[in-house]
């Protein structure tokens, strides 16, 4: 009798550690990867990988990807999710923003490169800034403040797809882009600064909902696990240009934080601060690419992974 042997396929998540990675690994050690988690902490949390650490196909490694990484074994797929993703975040932590997605995307191309593997880029929304064209079609090239306090981010990002797109094209690797639009679920930190942590952590605590402007603002907001779905869909798939990966429902973020009071049965109130500068007026992905070319689409409706999220926000609190 033949022994067969199933030899596992290897991926390398950065930022796995973070919001959107951490879910991603749990998700590719279930459908059976190795999984080889990097990050170096600055936004990430032990605590949003700590179930994962007693799996022998989970490996934990302490690493900034602005630096250099070298491993000896065999790689499939690297995934770059590593950088501060949130506008507080990106704000404190310009510098290292503009590194993780310039010197970070360099190196983790340079690691897919000789590793033979597949490279995933974590882009965003934010390449279209403050969009002139709505809902945002991958075609549309953005409207983008270099040097405003967002620039950072949206650069670093834009920066990235382009290298991503130069190293698919010099030497032929398979490259993905997934412009990933706001995305929320289990694991954000409370004090993110991003809306959905910000008005769910107020309202469970009886504070006011800070709403900044007037609120009319839109954002389109994705249950984490669809767009894990999406990622991977994109990872195996042999698209090579970039992909919206988000949620059409589109709401203002008045009615959203409004929701959010609804949903929490919170008697708190709203209350008006000033609008952060180059917020975005709208935000809505096309994502007809992605349900053509990934027969992908997201399954779980915004109040539905809103009630998921609150429950777990109230459990944390606790
Ligand atoms: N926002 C708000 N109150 C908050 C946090 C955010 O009104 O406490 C607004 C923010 O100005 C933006 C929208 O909510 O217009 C979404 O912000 P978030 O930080 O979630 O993500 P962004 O889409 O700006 O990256």
């Amino acid at each position: 009798m033949s022994k067969i042997i199933q030899i596992k396929k290897t991926v390398v998540v950065t930022g796995g550690a973070g919001f959107i990675g951490s879910h991603l690994c749990r998700f590719l050690l279930a459908k059976g990867y190795r999984v080889i988690c990097i990050d170096n902490m600055l936004t990430g949390n032990h605590s949003n990988v700590s179930d994962l650490k007693s799996n022998s196909d989970f490996i934990f490694i302490d690493h900034d990807v602005t630096l250099p990484f070298e491993i000896s074994e065999t790689v499939h797929y690297v995934l770059h999710f590593a950088s501060p993703a949130s506008p507080v975040d990106y704000e404190r932590l310009p510098i290292q923003t503009l590194k993780a997605g310039s010197l970070g995307t360099h190196n983790m191309l340079g690691l897919a490169k000789v590793k033979k593997a597949v490279f995933l880029l974590a882009s965003t929304s934010e390449v279209y800034g403050d969009p002139l064209v709505h809902p945002q079609p991958e075609s549309y090239w953005g409207n983008v403040n270099p040097i405003g306090p967002r620039g950072v981010y949206d650069e670093a990002k834009r920066f990235a797809e382009a290298i991503t797109m130069a190293y698919h094209r010099v030497h032929g690797m398979g490259t993905k882009i997934a412009r990933i639009f706001n995305t929320y679920g289990e694991g954000m930190r409370k004090n993110d600064g991003r809306s959905v942590p910000a008005f769910i952590t107020q309202a469970l605590s009886s504070k006011p909902l800070t709403v900044f402007g007037d609120g009319s603002q839109t954002r389109s907001f994705c249950y984490v696990s669809d767009l894990v779905e999406g990622v991977y869909k994109l990872m195996l798939s042999s698209v090579n240009e970039p992909v919206n990966l988000g949620n059409p429902a589109e709401y203002t973020i008045l009615e959203f934080a409004k929701k959010i009071l609804k949903l929490t049965a919170s008697s708190s109130k709203i209350i008006f601060k000033p609008l952060p500068v180059d917020d975005p007026k709208t935000r809505c992905p096309d994502i007809t690419r992605a349900r053509t070319l990934l027969k992908w689409q997201p399954k779980v409706a915004v109040d539905d992974g809103l009630k998921r999220t609150i429950e777990w926000f109230r459990k944390e609190a606790k």
